[in-house]
């Protein structure tokens, strides 16, 4: 090993946990600063009345990127957390209770879209198709940087020839005519904050990613996953300090050289990296003063991803009659287009609703107490730019999506819940210090990926290095956990990679 360096980690969310684990496994000194009172970020699980609720995460994929962490650690992964896979990966309903079963194996999805739209079967087909070479086209990307544009450049051509430039809405429907079908193929920008008729189609290499390694759940919840990657990191010698929100930055001739706590001590370190969000650490962790005036505009010119409303509830009785799965994507029967605005250019609460509901209990017992079941409901609306004011409007439309729910899925639901809890967007911006309280951060655009999104290493300051959802490679808990490596290696890479990549395992029979 090199020098042995003092390394400061700002946030335990999965990005900051990859690289601060990478980084104690390779023997450095590292601390964690985090603001909450426990590890997790978005994925923290909350305990309420014996009900265990996930606050973020629920989908787990490429369960080797966790293995990976333990491998470099001299660990096993089974011996802190137990992973099973789903499927269906998601029940899709309609609008008008009708639900498609969005199955691993596309034979068993085709034949769905068979039930539906036979019209569409060949043209998802074909569509599938197009995904797969996207997912093997960039996959790599994902686990590398752009480190100048002449990099970036290299992938315009396969852009333009295959049209993957294309929003992901514009691409599948190409190939399928069915408005319903579309919005099937469509709806995986939404899982990282992107708005499906904006993103581009090279985000669809994430409908592959699930398909390669399936979809998992965590025994004990996503909280699991968290607990487990805590103690790794504790194994590995690493140390952590919760409640302890990092207030500046310290910054002396253009190098980050330290933290300053909110009693005041500044903790220096020889490298810092930051699981704050990159445009929240830029405007209100580093003094105006040290900072060019070129970063306000650049942060300033920024789009952000949409906001969300999530409501835990639990029951005291279980749904097990109902026609629900463990992922439900309930989509509204209105204008898509229209709706997706509402939620990413809007100014107000968008009228349909399209939710997405966990049901965990359907897989996990020891989620909530015997005899009952555990849920959350979310809901997609605009970020905070949009002025809604939370204190007032939170309440009624929580209260809004549960009648929803108790009406269409759940019925007499409201007399049932025996434990609740909501987040809006004021809990993004204030708990989790996110920019204009955006779910995902900086949003999933072309102008905004690649070279182009917030890179791994400050462009500005030397020793600052950002991991996480506004940074590259982009929000979810994969890609997350990619840029803990990537920030890790630039940091030290010394440590050899511990790939451990499975090969493709899906296929088409077409
Ligand atoms: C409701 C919801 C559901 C989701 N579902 C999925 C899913 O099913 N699958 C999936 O792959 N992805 C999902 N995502 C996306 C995924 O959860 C996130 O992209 C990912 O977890 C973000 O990780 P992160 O590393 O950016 O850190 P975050 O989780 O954002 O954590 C950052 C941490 O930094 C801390 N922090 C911030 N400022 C400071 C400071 N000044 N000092 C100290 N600490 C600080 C925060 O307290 C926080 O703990 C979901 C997101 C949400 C919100």
């Amino acid at each position: 090993m090199a020098k042995r360096k003092k390394i400061i980690v700002i946030g335990s969310g999965f990005g900051g946990l990859s690289a601060a684990i990478r980084l104690a496994a390779a023997g450095h000194k590292v601390t964690i600063f985090e603001k909450r009172d426990h590890w997790g970020g978005r994925a923290y699980q909350y305990n309420i009345n014996g009900f265990k609720f996930d606050g973020g995460p629920t989908v787990i994929t490429a369960p080797h990127l966790f293995d990976e962490l333990y491998k470099q650690a001299g660990k096993r992964r089974e011996d802190y957390f137990q992973l099973v896979p789903l499927d269906p990966f998601y029940r899709i309903f309609n609008g008008n209770g009708e639900a498609f079963n969005y199955w691993r194996d596309i034979d068993q999805s085709v034949a769905e879209v068979e039930r539906f739209s036979p019209q569409d079967v060949e043209g998802y087909k074909q569509f599938v198709h197009g995904t797969m070479d996207v997912f093997r086209q960039f996959y790599p990307y994902t686990e590398q940087t752009f480190p100048n544009l002449a990099s970036f450049a290299k992938i315009l051509p396969y852009v333009f020839r295959t049209g993957t430039w294309r929003s992901m809405y514009g691409y599948a429907s190409q190939f399928v005519k069915d408005d319903f079908m579309r919005k099937v193929c469509s709806f995986h920008p939404l899982l990282v904050g992107g708005n499906p008729f904006d993103t581009p189609t090279i985000y669809g290499l994430i409908i592959q990613f699930e398909r390669e390694w399936g979809i998992h759940y965590a025994k004990g919840g996503t909280g699991a996953v968290v607990n487990g990657l805590g103690q790794l990191f504790l194994d590995c010698g690493g140390q952590i300090y919760f409640n302890t929100p990092v207030e500046e930055i310290v910054i002396r001739n253009k190098r980050a050289v330290g933290v300053r706590l909110p009693d005041g001590t500044v903790e220096e370190a020889d490298e810092i990296v930051c699981n704050s969000d990159v445009p929240f650490t830029y405007k209100h962790m580093i003094a105006r003063s040290n900072r060019p005036a070129w970063v306000d505009v650049w942060i300033d010119n920024m789009k952000f991803s949409n906001s969300l409303v999530v409501t835990y509830f639990g029951t005291d009785k279980r749904y097990t009659d109902a026609a629900l799965s463990h992922h439900n994507l309930l989509l509204g029967s209105g204008n898509y287009r229209k709706h997706m605005q509402e939620i990413f250019k809007g100014k107000k609460l968008p009228k349909d609703l399209s939710l997405y509901l966990h049901m965990p209990t359907r897989t996990d017992d020891s989620i909530a107490p015997p005899g009952c079941e555990s849920f959350y409901v979310l809901s997609l609306v605009p970020h905070l730019d949009a002025g809604i004011n939370w204190n007032e409007a939170g309440p009624a439309y929580t209260d809004h999506v549960l009648s929803h729910l108790q009406q269409e899925y759940l019925p007499d639901l409201k007399n049932h819940i025996i434990a609740q809890h909501s987040i809006n967007p004021m809990h993004f911006r204030h708990t989790l210090n996110s920019y204009k309280g955006a779910a995902f951060s900086v949003q999933p655009n072309m102008m905004q990926s690649g070279y182009f999104r917030p890179s791994n290493k400050s462009k500005v300051f030397d020793n600052l290095y950002f991991v996480g959802a506004g940074t590259h490679p982009g929000a979810g808990v994969p890609a997350v956990i990619a840029s803990g490596k990537i920030a890790a290696e630039m940091i030290d890479p010394a440590p050899v990679r511990q790939q451990v990549y499975q090969p493709m395992q899906f296929a088409l029979n077409a």
